[in-house]
């Protein structure tokens, strides 16, 4: 397959540039894609900065992949020419193992692919999202609903699905307090999901800044964390806490927010260690969970109950130029709430 244009980092410290990437030729069960967006999560940015451990350069993220099929391997039966999809943080797992079979591919005991990053069955590292084309299998490929333009689409593969999938398994609803702490890409979406399900939600936010935005979106309530009134005022007042901050939180001043047998699910990742006191726990019958992304089938069911609720994330539309000074932006909490590069401007 001739070079794609990309965006990617040729080391932890120097930031993104314009290259060029290959992709495999089409294999039968494999579906070739036309991106038209890529969003940007903090993941991205965790990863190509070695937050999490040594990567091979250079690298281009992106695991919020929304385009148009453009050519179909001769096996192929889920996805047509001209479909619109969308591939997430997963490009491929073992599919037998007993993760696989209930539908959580990210815990393939043989160990999923990951979208970029990952050492793939061919033994090459996957190349992610921010770039023109991507070659996938069949089965990690999903069906964008018609309600939800492209643009839009693209982080729910990753910020959406992350968020609703906890959400679903702690079993939110009517009559669950809920809080989500963060209001950035994946904690706009857990505000939004929350208030559908049903939940009372309240934001919790480091300023009251973007409050406004936070009520629009489904909240009941919102709460600064930089003032200490609020952590006397709420404790106790929790069923479930989602955590979607990029940076190390006080667990302790968190679980105190939560009532007798609540939850604190973490899926934000700072690279550091968080503490904590087990006391926090047992004074309390309190749980303390983390949360990995969502299988394809539940993100198939999250896409539908997005375009079926009218919910769609806050996005800014950006040129592949820009991707520096957005990471820049989204390290400052300066988002709102989600960057998505247009791919048609990889080449230019
Ligand atoms: P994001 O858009 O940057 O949002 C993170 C939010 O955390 C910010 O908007 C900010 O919210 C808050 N925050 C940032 N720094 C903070 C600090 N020092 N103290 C307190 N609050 C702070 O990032 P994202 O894309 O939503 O990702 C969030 C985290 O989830 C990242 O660590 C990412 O790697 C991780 N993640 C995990 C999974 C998973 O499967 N578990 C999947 C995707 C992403 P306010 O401005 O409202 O305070
Ligand atoms: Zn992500």
């Amino acid at each position: 397959m001739p070079s794609i244009h990309a965006y990617a980092a040729p080391s932890e410290a120097a930031p993104l540039a314009r290259t060029v990437i290959e992709r495999r030729d089409l294999g039968l069960h494999d579906v070739l894609i036309d991106i038209a967006f890529a969003g940007i999560c903090h993941s991205d940015i965790h990863t190509v900065r070695g937050d999490w451990g040594p990567q091979q350069y250079p690298l281009a993220p992106g695991h919020e992949i929304a385009g148009v099929v453009a050519a179909v391997g001769a096996e192929v039966t889920k996805h047509g020419v001209g479909d619109r999809v969308g591939v997430g943080c997963m490009v491929n797992s073992c599919g037998e193992c007993p993760s696989c079979v209930r539908g959580e591919e990210q815990f393939c005991a043989d160990g999923a692919v990951f979208t970029y990053g990952s050492t793939d069955r061919d033994g090459t590292v996957t190349q992610g999202g921010y770039s023109e084309k991507v070659v996938v299998t069949e089965s990690f490929v999903v069906r964008i609903p018609d309600a939800i333009p492209l643009d839009a689409a693209a982080p729910l593969l990753c910020a959406g699905i992350t968020t609703y999938s906890p959400l679903r398994r702690w079993k939110v609803g009517p009559g669950t307090r809920v809080a989500v702490v963060g209001l950035g890409g994946l904690g706009h979406m857990g505000v939004q999901f929350a208030h559908a399900l049903g939940a009372e939600v309240t934001v919790l936010s480091q300023t009251l800044n973007k409050k406004d935005d936070g009520l629009r979106l489904g909240a009941d309530h919102y709460r600064a964390t930089g003032d200490p009134a609020t952590f006397k005022e709420l404790r106790g007042s929790f069923d479930v806490i989602l955590n979607t901050v990029s940076a190390v939180v006080d667990l302790r001043a968190y679980l105190g927010l939560l009532d007798v047998g609540g939850a604190m699910v973490c899926v934000g990742a700072p690279g550091e260690p968080l503490s904590l006191g087990v006391m926090s726990l047992i004074g309390g019958n309190k749980t303390l969970a983390g949360s990995n992304i969502g299988g394809i089938r539940e993100t198939q069911e999250m896409l539908d109950f997005c375009a079926e609720h009218g919910i769609l994330p806050g996005i800014e539309v950006i040129p592949a130029s820009a991707i520096n000074d957005a990471y820049e932006r989204v390290l400052a909490s300066d988002v709102r709430y989600r960057f998505v590069i247009d791919a048609s401007t990889f080449a230019a």
